[in-house]
């Protein structure tokens, strides 16, 4: 049965700019409709301008929380009362609760990821874990990967404006959790290569794969991969990238795109504000 607006709805949503596209309120709304529960989910176009007003109207419109993506995930943080541990590894925001008008910040990207392998049978524990990227993806996924308990993290970046969050993410994850962590140039293809040939899961999380970088791969040759790896490309348009169909031809048997991630990371904010479980069957099922 369709879920009714009334007097009673509460509202959440998703405030950034691009935001047109997300598939956020979608999944949302189909989560709550499955599960009976009478909130709806929006997106806002708010850019930095005007998200110290839009943080308010959390408070004022007493919604149950909010994601937040680019460009607001870091200008957030002034305007919160609270981050999570998660939320302060990263120096990142993507979903908040308001509790009574005490809103608290939490990164949900990482903890996508991490469930998401783990749901598929890749427990993060005691891995060996090669990330390339340190952008907004890069980061919470290891930062993630080091409080879920990974052995070792092998962070690449190219030399750009990304780079210099290599050195900070090291920094971090070997300062605030047991992972040992090295950062290197992903120039360095000796490098690369070596700790590939040794990691248990590689993880692309640039924006190599993706539009307008479609028909590229950071690896095109089978001689980087080995059968007992998992290779993760967080791009999930196309589902199938470059990458994976190198690494598919090369005999590697776990190769994702990064859907499940995407859905986790929603599933992770969802359980936050309501406390139950997002039936992400059902959404993968209905909606991708
Ligand atoms: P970002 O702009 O913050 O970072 C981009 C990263 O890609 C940087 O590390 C940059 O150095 C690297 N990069 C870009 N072009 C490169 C090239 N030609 N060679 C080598 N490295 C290159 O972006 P982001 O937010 O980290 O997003 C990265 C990708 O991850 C995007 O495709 C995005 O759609 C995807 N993403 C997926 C999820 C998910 O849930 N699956 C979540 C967030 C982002």
């Amino acid at each position: 049965m369709k879920q009714m607006i009334d007097g009673h709805t509460r509202l959440l949503g998703v405030m950034a700019t691009p935001i047109r596209h997300s598939m956020s309120p979608a999944m949302h709304n189909a989560a709550f409709e499955k599960l009976g529960l009478n909130n709806v989910y929006l997106a806002f176009e708010v850019g930095n301008d005007d998200l110290e007003q839009a943080v308010n109207s959390i408070r004022v419109l007493d919604m149950i929380g909010v994601n937040v993506s680019m460009p607001n995930k870091q200008k957030i943080i002034p305007y919160l009362d609270e981050l999570d541990i998660s939320a302060e590894l990263n120096q990142a925001v993507n979903t908040v609760v308001n509790n009574d008008g005490y809103l608290k910040g939490y990164t949900t990207d990482g903890v996508g990821f991490v469930t998401d392998l783990q749901k598929k049978g890749h427990p993060i524990k005691n891995q060996s874990i090669v990330i390339a990227g340190a952008g907004g993806a890069g980061t919470p996924i290891a930062i993630q990967c080091a409080m879920a308990g990974a052995k070792e993290i092998k962070i690449f970046n190219e030399q750009g404006p990304h780079f210099k969050n290599v050195a900070r993410n090291v920094a971090i994850i070997n300062e605030r959790t047991n992972s040992n962590a090295t950062g290197e140039d992903l120039n360095n293809q000796t490098a690369f290569k070596e700790a590939l040939a040794s990691c248990d899961i590689y993880c692309d999380a640039t924006s190599v794969g993706m539009s307008p970088l479609q028909d590229q791969s950071l690896i095109n040759h089978a001689s980087y991969f080995h059968s007992d790896m998992v290779v993760y490309d967080v791009v999930y348009s196309p589902r199938e990238t470059k990458l994976m169909t190198v690494a598919k031809k090369a005999g590697v048997k776990e190769v994702y795109n990064g859907l499940g991630m995407m859905i986790e990371q929603g599933a992770a904010a969802f359980k936050l504000w309501t406390g139950e479980e997002m039936p992400v069957g059902f959404i993968k099922q209905t909606l991708f």
